[in-house]
């Protein structure tokens, strides 16, 4: 199975379903969305489908990036380009097998669920993933697999790394028109990779590590890994077992040859220093004077929304910063006149157990890219409003020392969820239809709404408690600081 060649890219147009080649996506002959029955498997695959055009084909400028994303290539130009990678990408491959290495010493294989992240060990998993998933692959869902768990998911356990951006980043993407537009979109040219690393032209020729290996217990320097092997990068030893002649994947469905385990084996070594991924961003904070970054991740039940600002927002003050994903820093040179579509996903987890995956659609207003601030703005005040009601419904719990006797019961969580629940909707919207070159109007409205959103909340929250002679003074205190806290939330001027 060879990602260059056979077809392995799951796609669905008008209802129906197909594999087909690169090729034939990079070279318009067919067309359709991704289609696994996991929004992370799908993610995962845009990623791979992204890495490996990347690879191929890394275009010089601007320029050449605009015909890219304009017009389908030639088939001979594919041909000919991918000849000279053919034995990265192969699944199969007697010496290099895609993003897996030879001779891998286990006493016992594992089950390619184990690949899948959160299907093996999560403590919600019956509700998160449908029954039997992960028990065979085929070569397209196995190649998907891997990658995601080299890129995307916590690492195997203790002893096995985990990816060059820590256990689960949260990945950023631009969508295009069309699946073959999404894919440009993604792919960073030459200059911009020497913006995002000023190493790149002396790696370029770099290869995968699953092709030119790691030595055991080597320390590297971030700057020393390239960008294609970076994208490629295995953190660990897996090795697929031979694939059966043929059986159903248990994740798309298809006839096909299927792997139904592989071999693992601890490996260590160091890198030092943090590779700046092209599909994300980054934050830093400057402790005694070293600059400490880091890849932000959902680490909490927050919506995605409260994390947008770091994702598209440059901020650098003395002690503290953001980085847009590089792929964020290009789009902003040639797609700032227009909208955008935003992709972004990732997994919650609790150390090696998936809590949660996220795989969400983000539109940005024309102007996103030179009013950083007003997205910025939209959020403050979006989690402005949740921390007013935190506060108030805090304050009905425990009242004051001495003063005001709390009444005991905790709504803030359940108020929160609420909050989140209600307000996802309008964020969105204020996001993608706000005027950036003019805000104040959509703000004001958002604020309004926001406000009776609140207000309705803690309404509902406090309700069962009114008739309780006992709470009614912690009910005032709460209702006080409320009424005040929306009062400091007002745009300034409303008032007047
Ligand atoms: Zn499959």
């Amino acid at each position: 199975m060879n990602l260059l060649t056979d077809a392995w890219i799951p796609i669905q147009q008008q209802g129906s379903y197909q594999k087909i080649t690169l090729q034939q996506l990079l070279c318009g002959e067919q067309s359709g969305e991704l289609c696994l029955p996991r929004n992370d498997m799908e993610l995962a695959c845009l990623q791979l489908l992204c890495a490996i055009t990347q690879v191929l084909f890394t275009p010089k400028n601007k320029k050449e990036l605009g015909q890219y994303i304009q017009q389908p290539m030639t088939a001979q130009d594919y041909v000919e380009v991918s000849r000279g990678k053919m034995s990265w990408f192969d699944l199969n491959h007697a010496k290099t097998p895609f993003m897996q290495i030879r001779g891998v010493k286990s006493t016992q294989p594992t089950g390619m669920d184990k690949l899948l992240a959160g299907v093996a060990d999560g403590t919600n998993k019956a509700f998160v993933n449908p029954q039997g998933l992960g028990e065979v692959l085929c070569g397209g869902c196995a190649a998907i697999a891997l990658f995601n768990a080299a890129n995307n998911c916590p690492s195997m356990g203790g002893g096995f790394k985990g990816s060059l951006r820590g256990s689960t980043p949260i990945t950023i993407l631009i969508r295009g028109k069309e699946l073959r537009q999404t894919i440009w979109l993604n792919v960073l040219t030459e200059e911009t990779a020497e913006a995002a690393m000023p190493w790149y032209q002396n790696t370029k020729n770099q290869l995968p590590n699953y092709l030119d290996t790691v030595k055991a217990d080597a320390k590297i320097a971030a700057s020393a890994i390239g960008l294609n092997r970076g994208l490629l990068w295995q953190p660990a030893h897996f090795e697929l077992l031979p694939p059966k002649t043929s059986g159903c994947c248990s994740c798309c469905g298809c006839i096909e040859p299927v792997y139904d385990g592989f071999n693992k084996a601890k490996f260590n070594y160091t890198v030092e220093g943090v590779w700046p991924h092209p599909l994300s961003a980054r934050i830093f904070t400057v402790k005694k004077g070293e600059k400490e970054e880091k890849f932000p991740s959902f680490t909490t039940t927050a919506p995605t929304w409260t994390h947008l600002s770091r994702l598209v927002v440059d901020q650098q003050t003395d002690k503290e910063g953001q980085q847009t994903a590089p792929v964020i820093q290009q789009a902003r040179t040639f797609m700032a006149s227009d909208k955008i579509q935003l992709i972004v996903g990732g997994y919650r987890n609790n150390q090696a157990t998936i809590l949660e995956r996220r795989h969400e659609l983000f539109s940005l207003a024309q102007g996103w890219a030179t009013h950083g601030e007003v997205i910025h703005q939209i959020i403050a005040v979006g989690l402005a409003y949740k921390t007013a009601l935190r506060k108030a419904l805090y304050l009905f719990a425990v009242g004051i020392k001495d003063k005001v006797h709390g009444s005991g019961i905790n709504l803030c969580e359940s108020a929160e969820t609420n909050y989140y629940q209600q307000t996802e909707s309008l964020l969105h919207y204020s996001l993608a239809a706000v005027d950036y070159a003019a805000p104040s109007a959509a703000l004001n409205a958002q604020n309004g709404k926001l406000k009776a959103m609140v207000t309705a909340l803690f309404e509902q929250a406090t309700e069962p408690y009114r008739q309780e002679p006992k709470m009614l003074k912690a009910l005032a205190l709460a209702r006080r600081s409320l009424n005040k806290s929306l009062q400091e939330l007002e745009p300034e001027g409303a008032n007047t």
